[in-house]
């Protein structure tokens, strides 16, 4: 009977090691599993965001890259016509008497504008006579040399600087321009434009090229317009 008892008590002790060592196995396991996948989700959650915010950053400043861009447009280009702005035109202009002055070199200015624009606008409508001004710019656009400027200085009147150009070639280049839009058809009408062409000249500034080729425009206009002077 005690040898039984003893004997029953040694199983008894075998099975509540094998029941503590599964226990603790199972513990063991169960908490290295555990913090696997714990790790693993953490891992996946933390790199998921941290691309979310690179992906997020990218295009917060590909914004800010676009607005910046628009906002230079916008400094720089009339909306409309697709011509530098006055502002920016103009400081071309006195940048390049300045340069041309310095080096001895020639430049010249053409200013023209559209011959009876506001009838236009009033038997065509207003969008016929923004559809012209953007056509009449784009044409001069591509007419004029690469290092040529063309520029609105305010409604239907523009500018035109020609670097290293004399006054010979201009007047020419603002012929050839009068008559390219001369031919140039529009929906149901025709346009001319009146030119005034001036180059540099000794002991000149930015006023006085700007007043002159504004006097040659006038006796354009006043020489029965679709003309070209010069001063
Ligand atoms: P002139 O031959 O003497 O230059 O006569 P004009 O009719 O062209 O000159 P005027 O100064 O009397 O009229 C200019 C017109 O240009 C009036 C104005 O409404 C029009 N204009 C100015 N800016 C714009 C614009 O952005 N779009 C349109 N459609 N018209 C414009
Ligand atoms: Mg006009
Ligand atoms: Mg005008």
């Amino acid at each position: 009977m005690e040898k039984f008892e003893k004997l029953a008590s040694g199983w008894m002790m075998a099975i509540h090691v094998i029941i503590i060592l599964s226990f603790n196995t199972l513990f063991i396991i169960s908490f290295f599993v555990g913090s696997l996948i714990f790790t693993i989700s953490t891992f996946i959650i933390a790199s998921s965001s941290m691309i979310y915010s690179v992906f997020r950053f990218r295009a917060v400043v590909n914004q800010l890259i676009d607005d910046r861009r628009g906002w230079q447009l916008a400094a720089t280009y009339d909306s409309l016509t697709g011509a530098l702005n006055r502002g920016i035109f103009i400081q071309r202009l006195v940048k390049e008497v300045h340069r041309s002055q310095r080096y001895g070199e020639p430049m010249s200015f053409i200013m023209f504008d559209i011959d009876h624009f506001k009838h236009v606008n009033d038997t065509y409508g207003h969008t016929a006579g923004d559809r012209a001004l953007i056509k009449i710019a784009r044409q001069i656009k591509q007419s004029i040399r690469s290092i040529d400027s063309i520029g609105r200085l305010g409604g239907e009147e523009f500018g035109i600087l020609l670097p290293n150009t004399g006054i010979e070639s201009a007047t020419h280049t603002a012929e050839r321009l009068r008559k390219e839009i001369e031919s140039l058809s529009f929906d149901e009408f025709n346009i001319t434009i009146s030119l005034g062409v001036t180059s540099l000249k000794d002991d000149d500034n930015i006023d006085k090229i700007y007043e002159r080729a504004d006097v040659a425009l006038f006796e354009s206009k006043d020489g029965g317009r679709n003309k070209t002077s010069m001063r």
